[in-house]
């Protein structure tokens, strides 16, 4: 009999566990509460143009995850920074142009866009082995198993491993058994990369920056977008601007949001910037999957990769994963590469 592993949320780390764990013999379901699968990789197709409002890059540094883009044959592409910049210091200046020094770590993207890696990554699941709308609400340790109840069903597992952000999993999750207290306390304190972020991207017909002479990349102390960056695609025919805003905007309406921006975009490209055929958004703080209400401020990274991460629980049933708990770039794609490699090991020394 194959040993059953359930694993909670299909993230990029809940993904590439399901992926290797099934290639090492495990039987596998991922139990994901959205409706769609990713987390923080979220790439949006607006018509024919596909859009990261979740994770965008990553470097020569993420050798985890270069190695399982090189196995999945997925190619990457240099970030655009051909051209020059803008910056608005003030909001009474007019955005200056500059020259981005050459010596700048070089970004990558992906062909195709960043989803490409988990499309690539359940090519082989079956229907059952990875569920949507499945949000588990509580974890019995039983003496056979252990078993997980979403709010219309109930599975049971030899192990189960969560790639809930810590925080939000001891904050959602109810344990009939004991948890570690080490365990509770460290979670409430550990950062969840980008919670609080405002992603948006804005799509052109055509990249109009380029034939300024500009690179796309604009950079602002006034807001309401703090940073931008061109976002035309790897064949150079879908053509975007994609950035940041300021996180304070996060309480008021899209419309409002959109009408700021409108404001920033003539000032720094004229009637150019108004001429776009599509705004998109995502409010990170508003998604109840990655956050919940919480005045607590935590500083970047912090408790990531924290070493009570590293130990099993229930009786070495449940295991924590995703990315804020790798010791190795928490926090980023590679992190959750990083564990899911770590945990995959762990499993295979214990049962194979
Ligand atoms: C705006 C933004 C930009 C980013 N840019 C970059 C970048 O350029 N490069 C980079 O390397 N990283 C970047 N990151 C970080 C990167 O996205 C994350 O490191 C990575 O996606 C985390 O993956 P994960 O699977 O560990 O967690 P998540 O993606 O958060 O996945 C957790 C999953 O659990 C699900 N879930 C939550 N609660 C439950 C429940 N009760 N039951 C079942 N499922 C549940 C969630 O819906 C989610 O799908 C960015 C993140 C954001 C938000």
């Amino acid at each position: 009999m194959k040993k059953k592993i359930i694993i909670l949320g299909a993230g990029i780390s809940g993904i590439y566990l399901g992926y290797k764990l099934k290639k090492a013999g495990f039987s596998i379901q991922i139990l994901e509460a959205n409706n769609r699968i990713g987390g923080r990789v979220y790439t949006k197709k607006v018509n024919d143009t596909k859009v990261e409002l979740g994770a965008t890059w990553l470097w020569r540094y993420n050798e985890a995850l270069l190695k399982v883009c090189k196995e999945l044959n997925i190619s990457l592409f240099e970030q655009n920074m051909n051209g020059d910049a803008l910056f608005e210091s003030a909001s009474n200046n007019l955005p200056q142009r500059f020259k981005v020094p050459k010596n700048q770590e070089i970004s990558y993207r992906i062909v195709g866009g960043t989803a490409t890696i988990l499309d690539e990554l359940i090519k082989d699941f079956t229907e059952d082995e990875i569920q949507l709308n499945e949000k588990v609400l509580k974890i019995d340790d039983t003496k056979t198993g252990i078993k997980v109840s979403t709010e219309k069903s109930a599975f049971i597992a030899d192990v189960v491993v969560s790639t809930i952000p810590p925080q939000l999993l001891v904050n959602s999750v109810l344990f009939t058994s004991e948890l570690d207290t080490k365990l509770i306390q460290i979670a409430n304190n550990t950062h969840t990369w980008m919670k609080d972020s405002i992603k948006f991207a804005i799509v052109y017909k055509t990249p109009f920056w380029k034939e300024q002479g500009l690179s796309g990349v604009g950079y602002s102390n006034v807001g309401p977008f703090t940073e931008m960056y061109d976002h035309s695609n790897f064949e150079n025919n879908r053509f975007a601007l994609m950035g940041f805003l300021n996180g304070a905007l996060s309480n008021e309406s899209k419309e409002n949001r959109e009408k700021k921006i409108q404001e920033q975009l003539f000032k720094f490209f004229g009637k150019d910037g108004l001429n776009y055929l599509s705004y998109e958004e995502k409010v990170w703080n508003k998604e109840g999957f990655l956050n919940f209400e919480n005045n607590n401020f935590i500083n970047p990274h912090f408790n990531n990769g924290h070493s009570v991460y590293q130990k099993e629980f229930l009786k070495g049933k449940f295991i924590i994963a995703g990315s804020e708990t790798s010791t190795s770039y928490g926090g980023y794609m590679e992190g959750a590469i990083y564990r899911g490699n770590e945990v995959t090991a762990q499993l295979q020394n214990k049962f194979l």
